[in-house]
């Protein structure tokens, strides 16, 4: 990469709200750009460094029933890297036929929060960036003002935000159960890379692929659940707190948050 590349994937980073970025040990020991990472994709930041080298299985799923599967003990995962450039260009199910672009993920790689959708709509097919249309302005609003009427120092960057699938089902529907199943292998990584105190998942599609429970998100909500021995905190969809006259909802989803914040951060 000569100097005109570097300072433009700075700046690109920049632009993103990204302000630290360290340097991978043995950078400079052969690690190139491919060509899966020579443009670097929205979203993925340098901040992820090596929490060690043991890959998670490539062939692991999120599974039925998250608390069944093996303990994620902490950052026992792969560079958030490497689970990129392993989804390539994929065609592994058939939701990349109408893609734009791969929507992989988006913050602190190092974020003992990761937020978790089902998966990306219209706007985040086109940027490459989770939650970034109007139910992830939403979103950005949850987090950030909640954090600082609980006198929590948070922004959206602080956090990790994925989807199960990282490709726009069409026309907004939800994602299947078989295309959650395949791209549930590179959460799962993504989950284990990063090894959050608590994953909060949005929606009850997001909350079944996940937990492996089978009840509606208003049952889940608002519960301690788990992943992988990692506490989950269950909460309605932003898009559904969108609609009108759901101001209930909205408390309680409130609520659950300032719960998830205090737990991950006091
Ligand atoms: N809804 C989701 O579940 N994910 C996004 O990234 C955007 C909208």
């Amino acid at each position: 990469m000569d100097a005109d590349q570097l300072r433009q994937y700075l700046e690109f980073y920049q632009d993103l709200g990204i302000k630290t970025l360290y340097r991978r040990k043995g950078a400079d020991q052969g690690l190139r750009p491919t060509e899966a990472t020579a443009a670097p994709h929205p979203g993925l930041s340098q901040a992820q460094g090596t929490p060690n080298e043991t890959p998670a299985t490539p062939q692991a799923t999120l599974g039925q029933g998250g608390a069944a599967g093996p303990a994620c003990p902490a950052s026992q995962g792969e560079p958030l890297l490497a689970i990129l450039q392993d989804i390539g260009d994929c065609t592994r199910c058939r939701l990349h036929a109408g893609r734009h672009s791969i929507v992989f993920g988006v913050g602190n790689e190092r974020s003992p929060l990761v937020f978790v959708g089902e998966g990306p709509g219209a706007d985040e097919d086109a940027q490459g960036i989770p939650f970034v249309g109007r139910a992830g302005q939403l979103l950005t609003q949850m987090i950030e003002g909640t954090a600082r009427k609980e006198g929590i120092g948070l922004k959206r960057e602080d956090v990790y935000i994925c989807n199960v699938v990282k490709c726009r089902p069409p026309d907004n529907r939800a994602p299947e159960p078989d295309e959650m199943e395949i791209c549930g292998q590179f959460l799962y990584r993504q989950l284990i890379s990063i090894a959050p105190k608590a994953i909060c998942v949005l929606g009850g599609t997001a909350a079944k692929a996940i937990t492996g429970h089978k009840e509606g998100v208003t049952k889940m909500r608002g519960k301690w659940l788990e992943w992988r021995n990692i506490p989950v905190m269950v909460t309605y969809h932003p898009s559904y707190l969108l609609r009108q006259y759901n101001e209930p909802a909205k408390r309680e989803a409130w609520e659950d948050l300032k719960k998830l914040l205090h737990f991950v951060y006091d």
